[in-house]
């Protein structure tokens, strides 16, 4: 049977949109006493008719599986939560994660949350020295790591984190030290009844830091209330049903694995797969009909990925099960989308937001036409719009096609309210009642936005203002390119030329008449002034661990300049 998509007339919904009317989807702490995060994704469904039905889903790396049901999930998580509290980790408190996807890293996140503490997420793959930027700059009191991790990385970081009170280790068998414990133990001894004490809808509940993308990663820290964009997007844009299969690919070290990988399935309560392994062409498509997933979130550098790999997934796996495939973390080219509706019958739906904003605040729905390369429209109860900005200038662009800074209206419950120790920087994103995103994007005439880069990522070049985005799109049209990174280098002449850094498919060779090729392809999609002026064939662009091209680490490294932060670099 077709399932009906929840967003049935985008208009309408946005139109009579109000968040206060979707708030009767949420239940609220008992009693009046506020709302968390955890109650809403766990107990108040382990409460109900959920029960019995799986939270989660854990695939280890050998493939073996884990089952947890909703009621288990709210007995583990208050197992957890009185940890903290027997060693007096209170609201507030920073409690770190440094693990891989592994049930204890969910326990402890929703664990976490019930008490009122802070959670943040680190990348597993981190080396020693991001862990410590991040845990010091957070001022973590708690840590939750395995034994490897605590000796390979952290040991060497306790004399420097002297706030640092308690490392939980998920696989000890007895405790180190008072410091140094073994969580299993832990989990043994405490009671699996816990009581979540008033919540507070502005109450800290997550502390995350961004990609590093364009520099030193910030952390924005985000509240309890930020639970009513996690169940309203998973509702609308994941369009979650009642036994719904739903699989998010990010890791909870960013944002998406977290918002979307922990918390919007669950509050929506759906079944949430998790694959402890990294990124595997056959793998990924086993899962997906093995697991008979219904909704899929990745990103755009999994699926050029898979693009790359000219696997056929629906002559070799059933996926008929498959009802809905987004993207977000980049810009999603066009190509991708048409890739997706030849492969697999479906487009991929591209989503836009980032860690400030705490959730999806632009989208493609499910029953809205796609315009291949745009992000979509708006979140019903998100205001968008492009601007032109200034130094001291600010006016909102209603003039369709033309570029501008995409920005927001604040308000909206999942917003960021600061960016740890750095109320400056917070301060500066807002002008008025207006969030700037540090994107460019342009609004068509019939309300959707299309990404045109990053603020820091424009090219100015021969009075042109070019977009990466533009460029990079028009070349993976190209027969031989994977994938493409473009930059602008400084020219006396012009300003700044128009570089681009091309992956070739595995077939092709790189060489002069490709090259020769490749350009001329580009100038008749974009014209000369747009077209690159440079190309430079690469093997693998630089990325962050969240799959983001590191355009500014191209320019370093083309320019001889200093390489600046690369805590998140990706080490191919
Ligand atoms: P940093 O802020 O540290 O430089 P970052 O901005 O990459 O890192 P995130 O918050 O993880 O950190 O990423 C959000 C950014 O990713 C957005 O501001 C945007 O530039 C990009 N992005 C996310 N989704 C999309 C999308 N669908 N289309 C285009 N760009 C996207
Ligand atoms: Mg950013």
């Amino acid at each position: 049977m077709p399932v009906a998509p929840n967003v049935s007339d985008y208009d309408s919904l946005y139109a009579g949109f109000s968040w206060e009317t979707e708030k009767a989807g949420l239940s609220g702490l008992p009693n009046g006493q506020g709302l968390n995060i955890a109650y809403e994704a766990v107990d108040r469904h382990a409460m109900g008719a959920l029960r019995d039905h799986i939270a989660f889903r854990w695939i280890k790396k050998d493939r073996s599986v884990r089952d947890c049901t909703y009621q288990e999930l709210m007995e583990l998580t208050s197992r957890f939560a009185n940890v903290l509290g027997e060693l007096g980790i209170t609201k507030g408190d920073r409690v770190f994660a440094f693990l891989g996807r592994i049930p204890e890293l969910y326990i402890a996140a929703l664990g976490t949350l019930k008490t009122t503490a802070v959670f943040c997420p680190l990348f597993n793959v981190f080396g020693p020295e991001p862990v410590f930027q991040r845990i010091s700059r957070g001022d973590g009191s708690m840590l939750v790591t395995t034994k490897d991790q605590f000796e390979k990385k952290i040991r060497q970081l306790l004399e420097r984190l002297p706030q640092l009170r308690y490392v939980l280790l998920t696989d000890a068998e007895q405790d180190e030290s008072g410091q140094v414990r073994s969580l299993p133990r832990l989990m043994e001894k405490a009671s699996a009844a816990f009581t979540i004490p008033t919540t507070a809808p502005e109450d800290p509940a997550l502390l995350h830091f961004t990609s590093g993308t364009t520099g030193l990663p910030k952390g924005a820290l985000h509240v309890h209330k930020a639970v009513l964009v996690h169940y309203v997007t998973g509702k609308y844009v994941l369009d979650f049903h009642p036994g719904d299969i739903y699989w998010c690919t990010a890791d909870p070290g960013w944002v998406t694995g977290t918002s979307y990988g922990i918390i919007a399935p669950l509050v929506n309560g759906v079944t949430n797969i998790v694959d402890e392994e990294e990124f595997d062409a056959t793998r990924w498509y086993a899962i997906l009909e093995e697991q008979k997933v219904n909704i899929w979130y990745t990103a755009p550098t999994a699926i050029r990925r898979l693009m790359r790999m000219n696997i056929s997934p629906r002559e070799k796996y059933n996926l008929e099960h498959l009802r809905l495939m987004l993207s977000v973390g980049e810009p999603l080219h066009a190509e991708a989308v048409t890739w997706g509706e030849k492969t697999f019958g479906m487009p991929f739906l591209d989503n836009w937001w980032q860690t400030e904003t705490g959730g999806i605040m632009i989208a493609n729905y499910r029953s809205m036409p796609v315009r291949p390369g745009s992000m979509g429209k708006p979140l019903p109860g998100v205001e968008a719009a492009v601007a032109e900005v200034t130094d001291d200038s600010f006016s909102i662009i209603t003039e369709p096609g033309k570029d501008g800074h995409l920005v927001l209206k604040r308000g909206w419950p999942s917003m960021f309210r600061t960016y740890l120790h750095d109320e400056e920087r917070y301060n500066k994103c807002f002008r008025g009642d207006w969030y700037l995103t540090g994107d460019l994007a342009k609004r068509d005439a019939d309300g959707y936005f299309w990404f045109v880069g990053r603020a820091d990522d424009i090219i100015k070049t021969s009075g042109h203002m070019v977009g990466p985005f533009e460029v990079e799109s028009a070349l993976m049209e190209h027969p031989a390119v994977a994938e493409a990174a473009v930059i602008g280098k400084p020219d006396q002449l012009i300003g700044e030329l128009v570089k681009a850094f091309v992956v070739l498919k595995p077939e092709y060779q790189p060489d002069e008449a490709l090259k020769l090729d490749i350009t001329a392809h580009a100038r008749r999609k974009l014209g000369p002034a747009v077209a690159p002026k440079e190309i430079t064939f690469i093997d693998n662009l630089p990325k962050t661990r969240s799959g983001k091209i590191l355009r500014r680490l191209l320019k370093a490294r083309e320019l001889g300049l200093p390489e600046g932060d690369l805590s998140t670099l990706e080490q191919p």
